[in-house]
């Protein structure tokens, strides 16, 4: 099948739609979508990530719409040279190896499938704790990698709009990683906005388990105590306890996912497979 036809046949199948941005026509992805990282692709991800530098590709999704819902199954990333001058900050894949990618994609010797083209952010330093405000940091899109998403691919006359993907690791304090959706105008360009509103969830929950547990009456003197060790760091500490507690906050958000249910266009695994929702 060539490029075209499987574009049409994911049109017709109803993986596919047409949609508009800033007046112009794309196909993109029909909502609501399931992704699915094997165990096989996590690991990859995870054993090419490098902390010092960026890297990228194009993830390999086998496509399938079925009872209304499009599912993506990703088994394996291919990864492009970075031909930045500044691999450290930014990632630009060499040209000749991406366009091959996703004529290999979109056009399969085996199976056709549809590329989402990734990278990572660098989360490196020699201090463990700054690497660990790296990681929560550099979990968002930068401006540039906003910008870039809102290019198509062309298939023959077809623009087609995918999804894009950013990956991040924690190395030395744990084997977490993150892996999100943006754009591909069904999901949101950055993660921030539902970052916080999943921190919110996670807080209320919290504070609601804590409430529930402090009724108990023989737990009464550890709250007790746990209010004068906190006083105790706020006046000892002052203008200090005041940036840990938005450290404690801002690390609550690396262990959300795990908590809550099922994760929505971004998820933080340790291991093993994985399904993110893009609702749409
Ligand atoms: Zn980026």
């Amino acid at each position: 099948m060539t490029a075209t036809e499987w574009i049409l046949k994911l049109k017709a199948d109803g993986v596919l739609i047409e949609g508009t941005k800033n007046e112009k026509q794309y196909l993109h992805l029909q909502t609501p979508c399931k992704v699915h990282l094997t165990d096989k692709a996590t690991n990859q991800l995870r054993d090419s990530y490098q902390a010092d530098q960026e890297k990228g590709g194009v993830l390999v999704a086998t496509p399938n719409r079925i009872n209304g819902i499009t599912h993506l199954t990703i088994d394996s990333a291919i990864f492009l040279t970075n031909v930045s001058d500044t691999p450290q900050n930014s990632y630009l894949p060499d040209s000749k190896e991406l366009s091959e990618a996703l004529k290999d994609t979109y056009s399969g010797q085996t199976e056709n499938s549809l590329p989402i083209r990734f990278h990572t952010h660098p989360t490196h330093s020699d201090n463990p704790m700054n690497e660990m405000f790296n990681y929560i940091f550099q979990c968002n899109t930068s401006e540039q990698d906003q910008l870039v998403s809102d290019t198509p691919v062309s298939v023959g006359d077809l623009r087609v709009l995918m999804p894009r993907s950013l990956v991040l690791c924690n190395g030395k304090l744990s084997d977490r990683m993150f892996i999100g959706f943006y754009n591909g105008l069904i999901a949101p360009i950055e993660f921030e906005a539902h970052r916080n509103e999943q921190t919110q969830k996670a807080m209320e929950s919290i504070f609601e388990n804590v409430s529930e547990w402090a009724k108990d009456e023989s737990n009464k003197w550890w709250v007790i105590g746990g209010g004068i060790t906190l006083a105790f760091l706020i006046i000892h500490y002052n203008k200090f306890a005041i940036p840990l507690i938005l450290m404690l906050i801002q690390m609550s958000q690396m262990f959300i996912n795990e908590q809550h249910g099922q994760p929505k266009y971004f998820a933080q695994i340790t291991k093993g497979a994985v399904t993110i929702d893009l609702p749409g």
